[in-house]
């Protein structure tokens, strides 16, 4: 490809973009998903005619069947800054009355999302804000008041991206933020895949139109998908249980993907971020149109609208592979509070006499299979793995994979000293002849060890090998995909799975709307 030079016309924008992104139309709820990260180029292509405008301006390109690569300037100045909001107002004629009293500030319409325990609504609401912006965080909550809030935004210079036409070899420039419609699918080239075995893998993916571009916190791109919310959930269950699984647990799957999404985007998870939700395990691994096929389209459309729902409030509807026999709570995985539908349950018919935060039962747990329902000792392939599984170094490896975090020397030893309820573990230490390393989060355990599927499991050594031997894939905390699995299979209908995963639980076929 040709070079080019790219022009950056430097004035600041002084009003802070609309960072919200939800939107309902006719009883239709749409969610910005982010799909490409912090892009320095982006490139897709579209067999039909292709519309790339600037969301701030009339202006547009038109294409037709063509492959387009999208592509920033270098050393975009960024500039953050916080404000500090005074109240909100429902109309705007109550926020205009107020700043009549208060000049010093100015009114915005910001978007409210809320769940009413039947319907999801978006209202539009004012927000007074002062006119002074402030440079740090500290400094805007030296000037804030009790009851005013503290947000962070940031500004940059008008910057044009580059739109070059690949087929045609032709160079255009639209200022950011870009909005881009096609009449047919756009293929992504050079998406991450983003799931937690491959972090790091790039793939080809399709969308429905349309998409944007945006500049983020670090200067970059951000591509982002404007999805219809249903079809979203319909694009994140093959990534996470796959296509082939039966349908009952694909419609368990469907109603927690929503739950959790619908969740997250009430609590604003990304409310600063300019997308609602991310495409990674961070939020729900999404591929757009890419894998969906019949049956996940049938299982999402069988659910429309259905959700968890505990005491009036859509529930965190978290899941992973496998918990190994009994689940975990989140507190244990993650801290924090305890949820009343996220405790620990046996994962299998009755009730078992185990207290698994011993480590003694826990390696007899790990020792003895159980009839629970995510056992696939007579499965075959990764299936299998995801119950028992062992991971074995060299005593050398080992001991280099320490060294490389701390002063370790030969390995000693190792001490658990908390498990969790699942009897995975929370809090351990590994013992060198020159150190020791303490580890205090599941997810840290694996990651340190390897990449374990689990902190589930006992170490064993002998003269050459140490041996990890484990149980369960994943957090273990809420739904067990493999355990939801053989529960469809056993004839279990998915509100009778979610039940059982979820304690407590009530589920609800909720409404997008806003009046
Ligand atoms: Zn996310
Ligand atoms: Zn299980």
């Amino acid at each position: 490809m040709k070079k080019i030079l790219i022009i950056v016309i430097c004035i600041f924008i002084f009003s802070a973009f609309n960072l919200n992104a939800a939107e309902i139309i006719d009883n239709m709820l749409y969610v910005d998903v982010e799909i490409v990260p912090n892009a320095t180029t982006i490139e897709f292509s579209s067999p039909g005619t292709i519309i790339i405008n600037e969301e701030d301006s009339p202006f547009q390109l038109e294409f037709s069947n063509t492959s387009i690569s999208i592509q920033i300037p270098d050393g975009i100045e960024i500039v953050p800054f916080w404000r500090i909001g005074i109240k909100k107002f429902a109309s705007q004629s109550e926020a205009e009355a107020f700043i009549v009293t208060f000049p010093e500030c100015y009114a915005k319409e910001i978007p409210a999302i809320s769940f009413d325990g039947t319907r999801f609504s978006i209202q539009n609401e004012f927000a007074v804000y002062l006119n002074n912006t402030f440079s740090s965080y500290e400094e805007a909550k030296l000037n804030a008041e009790v009851d005013s809030w503290i947000e962070e935004n940031y500004e940059y210079s008008y910057c044009d991206l580059l739109i070059y036409d690949i087929e045609q070899q032709k160079d255009y420039y639209l200022r950011a933020p870009i909005r881009i419609e096609s009449s047919a699918l756009i293929t992504v080239e050079n998406v991450p895949r983003s799931n937690f075995w491959k972090p790091a893998e790039f793939v080809t993916r399709e969308y429905e139109s349309d998409l944007r571009v945006i500049i983020n916190q670090i200067g970059k791109m951000n591509l982002i998908a404007h999805a219809d919310f249903e079809n979203y959930v319909a694009g994140v269950i093959p990534n996470e249980i796959g296509t082939d699984s039966p349908m009952e647990a694909m419609k368990a799957q469907a109603i927690a993907a929503r739950s959790e999404s619908l969740f997250r985007v009430l609590n604003g998870v990304h409310k600063d971020d300019g997308f609602d939700l991310c495409a990674s395990v961070h939020c729900q691994v999404f591929s757009g149109i890419t894998d969906i096929n019949a049956v996940t389209e049938s299982a999402v459309e069988n659910t429309r609208g259905i959700v968890g729902v505990y005491k009036g409030k859509i529930i965190n509807a978290v899941y992973s592979t496998s918990c190994g026999g009994k689940t975990e709570t989140c507190s244990n995985a993650w801290g924090g509070k305890e949820v009343p539908y996220l405790t620990s349950i046996y994962d299998g018919k009755g009730s078992n006499p185990y207290d698994l935060t011993q480590s003694y039962y826990a390696e007899k747990w790990i020792k003895n299979p159980q009839l629970v329902f995510c056992n696939t000792q007579d499965d075959k392939g990764w299936v299998k793995n995801t119950y028992t599984w062992e991971k074995k170094y060299t005593l050398s490896n080992f001991q280099r994979m320490m060294s490389d975090k701390a002063n370790f020397g030969t390995y000693v030893g190792y001490e658990v000293l908390e498990r969790g309820e699942s009897g995975r573990i929370i809090k351990m230490k590994l013992k060198g002849s020159k150190g020791e390393l303490l580890l205090e989060n599941e997810l840290l355990i694996r990651q340190t060890l390897g990449g374990l599927r689990s902190s589930l499991f006992y170490i064993t050594k002998d003269s050459q090998y140490i041996r990890i031997i484990g149980r369960g894939s994943g957090h273990g905390v809420g739904m067990c995909q493999i355990g939801a699995i053989n529960m469809a299979k056993q004839g279990y209908s998915y509100d009778k799975i979610l039940k059982h995963y979820f304690k407590g639980i009530g589920l609800k076929k909720i409404e997008y709307r806003n009046n």
